[in-house]
């Protein structure tokens, strides 16, 4: 099928690629020239594991195309994705002016009969805005799509390459034929396709998100009363998680989910709700949990040194989870800010996530090359990532090098035990 994807962010790239990647011809179109130019000489402005190498597969097949023409992308295309961002507005609504504006684009750009595939998360009723903006445009027959993209950075390329289920949201018998011909590729084990109207695809995503956020700031409530009471939140986890009704995904206590969907997906999902008349009480608890959570290792640090200026601590991880380089509401920015807005010196470090780093923090931290240089004379390590190389550390080697021994464990990935028996002091989340 000829395919072409708006929007070349974490969403647009992986989908466009692995859409290339099953046969397809795919033009990806951005309005970033920068990075349309990077894309076609093959570079990747973002890190993801495995992207690079399908990407080159993909240009080397000439399969996977990338431009800033919008007409010669949409023109020949049976299909077309929308995957351009959907930051947060004013009131904590989804901003939907690219969605819109892309729509129109699209919509100028047609010639043939189309299906345009709304892929970017959108509150309840933005296929018919998208419908409507293109009605007005053109006389071209086409049908719109809502087909929420459930991919997580770090796994991107396996979830959209082996995904749970595909959601196709369609009032169209034409669109949804079609739409299962693409993906049947995908779903060739026994994970289904789930077919369903547009405004129930369209609020699946917001409500799945948003049952993930809640499981968090729940676990880390649950942390926050174990300190209270001197329980220990992993043996709690590890009770409840067993429970086959409960499981364990998304039940580690923590610093606080972020990421460039959970927090402002249920900050829209509450939006959205209000402008329908109904308070969604539960998930603006969800949210106070999350924001409390961001400052706790600045609260624990406070009350362990009682002032914190002139003091350098050293944080290890600073991408909103592991293998990825996206910050966006990362926690550890939060974190970093609170240290340096008490008259700390910070000295960061990350496996991937540093050059991005930059544009949050400037000149004001130390990039450290490795993480044992970042705790090199610090007053206490935080750990804010859970990145893979932060779960055993070589405890000798930072005694040696810190000015004082403390870690404060904002993702509880080191041993309680052992780290004391180093001689360290350990603060964890929810543990004694
Ligand atoms: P992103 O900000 O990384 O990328 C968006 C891209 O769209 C940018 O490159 C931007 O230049 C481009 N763009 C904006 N307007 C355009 C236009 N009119 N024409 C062409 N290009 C345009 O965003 P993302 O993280 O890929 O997210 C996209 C959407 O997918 C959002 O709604 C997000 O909530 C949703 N989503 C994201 C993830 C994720 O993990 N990042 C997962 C699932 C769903």
């Amino acid at each position: 099928m000829r395919i072409a994807v708006v929007g070349t962010g974490y969403v647009g790239l992986v989908a466009g690629t692995c859409l290339a990647e099953s046969g397809n011809d795919v033009t990806c179109v951005d309005v970033d020239a920068r990075k349309v130019d990077a894309l076609e000489k093959g570079e990747v402005p973002l890190y993801e594991p495995g992207l690079q190498e399908l990407l080159n597969r993909n240009i080397k097949g000439r399969r996977l195309h990338f431009t800033t023409e919008m007409k010669a992308a949409v023109g020949p295309a049976e299909v077309v994705f929308i995957a351009v961002g959907t930051p947060e507005g004013a009131n904590g609504d989804a901003e939907l002016q690219h969605v819109l504006k892309a729509a129109e684009q699209i919509g100028r750009a047609m010639r043939r009969y189309t299906v345009i595939v709304d892929k970017s998360t959108v509150p309840v009723g933005t296929a018919d805005k998208i419908r409507e903006a293109i009605s007005k445009l053109t006389k071209v027959e086409f049908d719109v799509v809502s087909n929420p993209e459930f991919l997580k950075e770090g796994t991107a390329l396996d979830d959209f390459l082996r995904p749970d289920r595909v959601i196709i949201g369609t009032e169209s018998e034409r669109a949804r034929k079609l739409m299962g011909q693409l993906y049947a590729p995908f779903l060739r084990t026994e994970n289904p396709i789930l077919y369903m109207d547009t405004r129930s695809a369209e609020l699946t995503k917001y409500a799945a998100n948003a049952m993930l956020a809640t499981r968090i700031s729940f676990m880390n409530d649950i942390a926050a009363l174990c300190e209270k009471v001197g329980a220990d939140v992993e043996l709690v986890r590890q009770g409840m998680g067993s429970d086959k009704r409960i499981g364990y995904p998304f039940l580690n206590p923590g610093i606080g989910y972020g990421g460039s969907c959970l927090p402002k997906d249920v900050k829209a999902l509450v939006a959205s709700a209000r402008e329908s008349g109904l308070e969604l009480e539960l998930l603006r608890a969800v949210e106070r949990t999350n924001q409390r959570q961001k400052t706790l290792l600045v609260r624990k640090a406070m009350k362990h040194f009682g002032d914190l200026a002139d003091k350098t601590f050293a944080v290890w991880g600073l991408s909103f989870k592991p293998r990825t380089d996206d910050m966006r509401e990362a926690p550890a920015v939060e974190l970093v800010e609170g240290l340096l807005g008490k008259g700390a010196r910070v000295q960061v470090c990350d496996p991937v996530a540093s050059p991005v780093a930059r544009k949050y923090f400037g000149d004001r931290v130390l990039y450290a090359p490795t993480c044992y240089v970042a705790a090199e004379g610090a007053d206490a390590l935080f750990l804010a990532t859970e990145w893979n190389e932060f779960r055993n550390p070589d405890l000798k080697r930072l005694k040696a090098t810190m000015r004082s021994p403390i870690i404060f464990d904002g993702r509880n990935v080191l041993d309680p035990e052992q780290v004391r028996e180093e001689g360290f002091t350990y603060y964890g989340i929810g543990r004694p």
